[in-house]
């Protein structure tokens, strides 16, 4: 897949940033062992001038290149026994003297024999992700952090016990993150604002994400706005699309609430048509009633949309007002 500039420049970045970094706790390291056992130095010049030593005896054309060459080479192993021993004796290793990179394969460079590295690519795919994702409260929000009391625990007009219901949804959603798979099914949550879709969501996300899948939170009309203004925008292009299509777990938050016209269905259409036929969940939600989204929606979308997902309706009331008053 490719990345545009934009990101190229941020994974570079932070390659840059963890080859600093190996340096500098290097040479952090080499300076400690230096001054408890000052023989290490030592032994590293009398390496160092083996080397030049052997270079010079080649270069000169010394009338025993190989008499001379056995003999450094001598110098060399016993030279290397030595400090290896001093080393483990003080709890050391000779990797100590050495950087430690994050990435050993392409020593953080992201590239190995002009090949871009596995690291470079989960470090693109990241930042991607980081980027779609910098907008959401996605820290904020997890099961612990969902507070059933604020539902009623007496029956609506309907005859529907919210707090029962929700503790439901709580475990529905609780099972769905941690049985992911990465195939299962699409969910779609439907209810007034504040009944905590969003929260389950994001707590859904949260959950995922540490079980080691990629997952894209974005509320639709952000996300719309973005692909009407082009795909060419800085955080914004034709990969990041293929992001939103190809990731793990895809939410689309605020469904109905981005303006309507037929761009915007047929975005989500697609988008959402995608990710079905790629058999990718997607988790969908909207304050609006099925009645209230056939208006912006074709029948076509709801079939397809709603017709084949899991279907959660949030019931109660709003509880940001419940909080609020109960402070
Ligand atoms: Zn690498």
């Amino acid at each position: 897949m490719a990345y545009n500039r934009y990101i190229y420049d941020k994974a570079e970045n932070v390659l840059s940033f963890r080859r600093q970094k190996a340096f500098q706790d290097a040479e952090e390291r080499r300076q400690k062992i230096y001054s408890k056992l000052p023989r290490v130095r030592e032994i590293e010049r009398q390496l160092a001038s083996t080397g030049f030593s052997a270079a010079k005896a080649v270069a000169d054309g010394s009338s025993d290149i190989k008499t001379e060459l056995s003999k450094l080479k001598e110098t060399n192993q016993r030279l290397q026994t030595e400090l290896r021993i001093l080393l483990v004796k003080n709890g050391y290793t000779t990797a100590d003297l050495e950087e430690q990179y994050i990435c050993p394969l392409c020593t953080d460079h992201g590239f190995v024999d002009g090949r871009m590295c596995g690291c470079m690519k989960n470090l693109l795919r990241e930042i991607t992700f980081n980027e779609l994702n910098s907008l959401s409260p996605l820290a904020l929000a997890r099961f612990d952090t969902f507070d059933l009391s604020y539902y009623p625990n007496t029956p609506d007009e309907n005859g529907k016990v919210p707090r029962v219901r929700m503790e439901k949804i709580f475990n529905f959603c609780k099972n769905y993150a941690e049985e992911f798979d990465g195939h299962g099914k699409s969910v779609y949550m439907e209810g007034g604002t504040g009944l905590g879709k969003t929260h389950l969501s994001l707590a859904i996300a949260n959950r995922v994400i540490e079980r080691g899948f990629g997952v894209i939170y974005c509320s639709a009309p952000d996300i719309l706005e973005k692909m009407r203004f082009g795909n060419f925008s800085k955080n914004f292009s034709r990969e990041t699309l293929g992001h939103l299509e190809e990731c793990d777990l895809l939410i689309l938050d605020d469904l109905g609430t981005e303006f309507p016209n037929p761009f915007s269905s047929s975005c989500v259409y697609n988008l959402v048509n995608k990710r079905i036929l790629l058999q990718k969940p997607t988790i969908m939600n909207t304050n609006l009633s099925h009645e209230q989204i056939k208006k912006f929606y074709t029948e076509r979308f709801l079939s397809r949309m709603i017709g084949e997902q899991i279907y959660l309706t949030f019931i109660g009331k709003d509880v940001r007002i419940t909080r609020g008053r109960m402070k």
